[in-house]
């Protein structure tokens, strides 16, 4: 008999042993899934994660129901991956396990079983009476059932074992929705409909059409598309229906009436998914002397370290560089992960990469459906051919084949780091344990390093490349701080604009170039306040004030979703007082709409970018100049790249850099510093205002200057003052509860017990910045932890403090989990 350890998508710690029918033995892989009854009657779709031959000792083991695949699902390293992650981030394996998997492979789901309609009974091998009722009860339901329900409905406990022996008997079968839901993609395809090179054919076809008419136009655009006079050619190029409406600018009307004449052929075909029909050059950009000292430099560098950190100004031609790397580890045979935070990047990165490796780019994020991204999960699993995957976090779990080289971008950014639910790792270091996992190589780029990554860097911990020279020496943008009391005072601000900023956006319209315009909240209005009593309206679940949205006219709670209507009179004061303060992105909008009435805007923030394609066609309106200004919310800050850029306004850098937040100055920096990184790309002639009520503060000076180095010295020593990281490494520990005052009883009992075996390592409890979010009261303990302590110490700790207050019953009702490494 054997026994398999399986991992199951529940937050309780370890893997649940099984044992494996005899029938299965031979079937079962570690990395395949399988279903398992546990709990009382219900069953669970888990992974194989280990198979041995000893029997657990101290109770009795269920036997797996049934096994859902005849190859594993998941990769070697994976599954140790996960391992790590769950002990690092201080989470279950099954959690991680639910984030790694995409929902279409059923992880958590139900898998459901139906008749097989093809099925006939075979005399030597009848189905038994149990057998029976359950095909009949099959048989009887309009609609498809899950193990669970037939186990339920029919009353057998066995019901793993039944359904197993009619899937073996071919009576029944496992649906996957999946191959049902598989829709492939079918493109349109034009040809002549007669072979090459035949001139009298061609002849004639002109004579069928009027001379100068559309369907001329579209008879010479066909020949030069598919290349079908030109020499050496044996099979004319495919062309695309598409392709030809573009090129000759005929409606497909015109198509059909040519292949109604019989001149053409109309056919469609399945693609690829991942097959790329643009044009394809092949060609490596060319480098700039600085630019290939530099590749040369990183090439070096991981002689000697696995991990380089190339420190890059704005535009120095970093992703030019990757493309390079990329290259080199694509010809080696190896796969290449190419990491940026945010969505939208992916958009404008990969063009750039299809035009120089075509079909091998494949592209992974959560704005995917669940069918796509099941497609490109087997895609990897079926393939070790040398493929480049652009993905925002989650990609760090695709079933990669043979990592070379993992590229991290803009690895400062907060974006990488998952808050909610666990696991809450950090992507980019996920990744460094990934490709270390491969025997990869990694390279962490930025024009602004994390505090940590450069600290790292200085120390020797990783190699470190600075690239400081703008491609073909532009200029950074000129930093101007504008001054908000004092131009108020002067009468020099217009709604939230100084005439300084405006100036600049006006002077870059008469000159044709775009603006972007950054301000760090959406909505309308953050806050709405009675201008007679100062009341304040807050969500009923969430202790925040609610922002106005003037599209939907509702108070929206930005931490649960919630709607409120905006209450005509005031529910404290009884007056109509009610008002709205504060700048959103949608009033920015309105604001730059009176001011420049003639310019048509776009705004990039959460509200217009929800549904798969909209960042595509904001970016896209933006780059052909159908809008000259761009309002956004952080999403803008980040390595977009636009040539006609020449302003970036800073509408309140109040609101990035007063956070009550160690990390606060540092996000202010990098993220003031890369917005203003986008101005003035392709002609150097770039200006930001930054607009601040507090001039004198020192990030603003730096950032005046361009001055990462000086900004770096600053803040480390802060950090080194204060014992914060790189020093140490922090932990939170939440508690929630819906009682405030248990909740506070619970975090002070918990940080009692934890300070006397861990001292004053052990912070708070304290609120944090929100303190109750969904109706839940939340506390924090923060746990400052040397750099070079053993992590698994201290999980052993904070584990054996959790089972002591369960087993006395102080933790009912109160929810608690880790947030390790904390953004
Ligand atoms: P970064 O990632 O460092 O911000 P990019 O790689 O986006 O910079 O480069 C900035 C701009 O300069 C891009 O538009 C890019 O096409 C251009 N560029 C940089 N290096 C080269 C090069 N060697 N040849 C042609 N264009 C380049
Ligand atoms: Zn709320």
């Amino acid at each position: 008999m054997t026994f398999a350890e399986v991992l199951l998508p529940v937050p309780i710690t370890g893997t649940f042993t099984y044992s494996v029918p005899d029938g299965m033995a031979d079937a079962i892989h570690v990395g395949q899934r399988v279903i398992v009854p546990f709990g009382r009657k219900k069953f669970y779709t888990g992974i194989v994660s280990s198979i041995n031959p000893i029997k657990p000792e101290g109770y009795d083991v269920k036997e797996i129901a049934l096994c859902l695949d005849t190859v594993p699902i998941v990769r070697h390293p994976q599954l140790k991956f996960w391992n790590w992650m769950a002990d690092y981030y201080l989470c279950t394996p099954g959690e991680v396990m639910r984030a790694a998997v995409p929902a279409g492979l059923k992880i958590e789901s139900e898998t459901f079983i139906t008749p097989n309609p093809d099925y006939e009974e075979d005399a030597d091998d009848r189905l038994t009476v149990r057998e029976l009722t359950v095909m009949e009860f099959i048989l009887g339901c309009d609609k498809k059932q899950t193990l669970d329900a037939i186990g339920k409905k029919t009353g057998f406990s066995n019901i793993g074992v039944i359904v197993n022996s009619l899937l073996d008997k071919g009576a029944v079968v496992i649906s996957e929705n999946l191959v049902e839901r598989y829709r492939s993609r079918k493109e349109t395809y034009v040809r002549f409909s007669f072979g090459k090179g035949d001139s009298e054919k061609i002849h004639s076809a002109f004579s069928a059409v009027r001379s100068g008419s559309m369907q001329e136009k579209a008879l010479i655009a066909l020949i030069e598309l598919s290349g079908y006079m030109r020499q050496g050619l044996d099979v004319p190029t495919e062309v695309t229906r598409h392709e030809l409406i573009e090129k000759a600018g005929v409606t497909t009307t015109v198509v059909a009436s040519m292949a109604k004449k019989g001149i053409i052929d109309i056919y469609h075909k399945e693609v690829n998914r991942f097959s790329f029909s643009g044009l394809v050059n092949g060609e490596l950009p060319k480098l700039t002397d600085i630019q290939n000292t530099t590749l040369d430099a990183i090439h070096k560098s991981w002689l000697e370290k696995d991990i380089t950190l190339l420190h890059g100004v704005t535009s120095s031609g970093k992703t030019e560089i990757y493309i390079h790397l990329i290259d080199y580890v694509l010809r080696n045979g190896r796969q290449a992960l190419y990491l940026v935070p945010e969505i939208a990047l992916t958009t404008q990165l990969t063009r750039r990469l299809q035009k120089v490796f075509g079909d091998k780019v494949v592209i992974y994020h959560s704005k995917f459906s669940d069918n796509e991204r099941v497609d490109i999960w087997k895609k990897l699993l079926n393939t070790s051919e040398p493929l480049v995957i652009v993905g925002a976090r989650s990609s760090v779990f695709l079933p990669f084949a043979s990592l070379g080289l993992v590229i991290v971008d803009e690895e400062h950014e907060t974006a990488y780091k998952q808050q909610d639910p666990a696991p809450r790792y950090n992507a980019r270091d996920a990744a460094i344990v990934v490709a270390s996992m491969h025997g990869a190589k990694t390279l962490l780029g930025s024009a602004t390093p994390s505090i940590e990554t450069y600290y790292k860097a200085l120390t020797g911990r990783f190699c470190l490349i600075e690239l400081s020279e703008r491609y073909e020496g532009m200029r950074l943008p000129e930093m101007k701080v504008v001054d908000m009391a004092d131009a108020r005072k002067k009468g020099e601000v217009c709604g939230t604009f100084s005439q300084v900023t405006q100036r600049l956006v006006n002077s870059a319209l008469q000159r044709g170039e775009q603006s972007i315009l950054f301000i760090n909240r959406r909505g309308y209005a953050p806050v709405a306040r009675c201008k007679l009593c100062g009341y304040v309206p807050k969500c009923d679940n969430c202790d925040v004030s609610l922002t106005y949205h003037r599209h939907s006219d509702k108070l929206i709670c930005h931490y649960c979703g919630t709607p409120y209507s905006v209450p005509e009179i005031c529910p404290a004061c009884k007056e109509p007082g009610i008002e709205v303060l504060g700048y959103g992105t949608e009033r920015v909008e309105e604001e730059i709409d009176m001011l420049f009435p003639n310019e048509s805007i776009a705004r990039m923030d959460l509200d217009t970018t929800r549904s798969k394609d909209s960042y595509e066609n904001i970016i896209e309106s933006f780059s052909k100049g159908k809008s000259n200004i761009l309002i956004g919310t952080q999403m803008v800050t980040k390595g977009l790249d636009f040539d006609r850029v020449s302003v970036v306004g800073v509408v309140n850098a109040d609101s990035v850099i007063n956070f009550p937040d160690f990390r606060a100055s540092e996000r202010a920096f990098n993220m003031i510093e890369q917005v203003a990184g986008r101005a003035g790309r392709k002609n150097g002639n770039g200006t930001v205002a930054i607009q601040t009520y507090n001039p004198s503060h020192p990030i603003i000076g730096y950032l005046l200057n361009h001055d990462y180095k000086g900004y770096y010295e600053h803040e480390i020593a802060e950090r080194q003052t204060y014992n914060y990281p790189p020093f140490v490494r922090i932990i939170y520990i939440y508690l929630k509860h819906k009682d405030q005052t248990a909740v506070s009883n619970i975090a002070f009992e918990f940080a009692l017990r934890l300070r006397k075996l861990l001292g004053n390592r052990v912070n708070g409890p304290d609120e944090p910045h929100v303190a109750r979010v969904q109706s839940l009261y939340i506390r924090r303990i923060m746990l400052k932890i040397e750099n070079n302590a053993s992590i698994s110490k201290v999980k052993k700790l904070l584990n054996d403090i959790r089972v002591e207050m369960t087993n006395s019953k102080i933790l009912s009702g109160a929810i608690l989990y880790y947030d390790v490494d904390p953004m």
